[in-house]
């Protein structure tokens, strides 16, 4: 069975407006401090370009990727670093970008895992979050929209490698 965009759940508009406030939240906590902001390719690549323009504090960038060990569907938790940062981030504040939080076990092992490192200080941004489907208890400092339990692409987020190019985020469905 294939898949086809059912519907438009959050439009471009709403997702700037996103942008802008947690921008400016981000600006507002991190005021005299210096950042490193830390995207999860791929998923993350526009909104982390989105929400770095409406960050005005002085900030770098840099991306890892990750994999999650897993049989089939089921992620383990267990996150296999497949693109290192390219920055030593001993002593500096860091906040790791991510474009979804579904059940929690990625951006629990990433923090953990970039803690060990000794970042002065260590937050997650994620544009998404379904809390319906967590599986793990994890604090996420900055949190753009909650959705329901639904399988979205666009703005980042893909199926298949697809539809990462999707200006809006849209619901995907069974084509039938
Ligand atoms: P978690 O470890 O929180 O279960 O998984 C987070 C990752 O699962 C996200 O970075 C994303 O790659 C993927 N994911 C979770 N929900 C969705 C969704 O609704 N759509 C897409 N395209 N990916 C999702």
């Amino acid at each position: 069975m294939s898949k086809t965009i059912k519907r438009v759940l959050i439009s471009r508009a709403e997702i700037d407006q996103m942008c802008r406030r947690l921008g400016e939240q981000i600006t507002h906590d991190y005021a005299g401090k210096e950042i490193i902001l830390i995207g999860v390719l791929k998923g993350a690549f526009i909104f982390m370009s989105d929400l770095a323009r409406y960050i005005g504090v002085p900030c770098r960038i840099d991306f890892m990727s990750v994999s999650s060990y897993g049989s089939g569907t089921r992620t383990s938790g267990v996150v296999r670093i497949t693109k290192d940062l390219d920055t030593d981030i001993t002593g500096k504040h860091i906040i790791v970008v991510e474009d979804i939080v579904d059940t929690g076990l990625t951006l629990k092992h990433l923090r953990e895992l970039l803690s060990t490192r000794n970042p002065a200080s260590i937050a997650l941004c994620t544009a998404f979050d379904k809390p319906d489907r967590r599986k793990v208890e994890i604090m996420v400092e900055y949190t753009g929209l909650q959705i329901p339990d639904e399988f979205i692409v666009g703005y980042g987020l893909d199926f298949d490698g697809k539809y990462r190019n999707l200006p809006d985020v849209s619901v995907l469905g069974d084509d039938n």
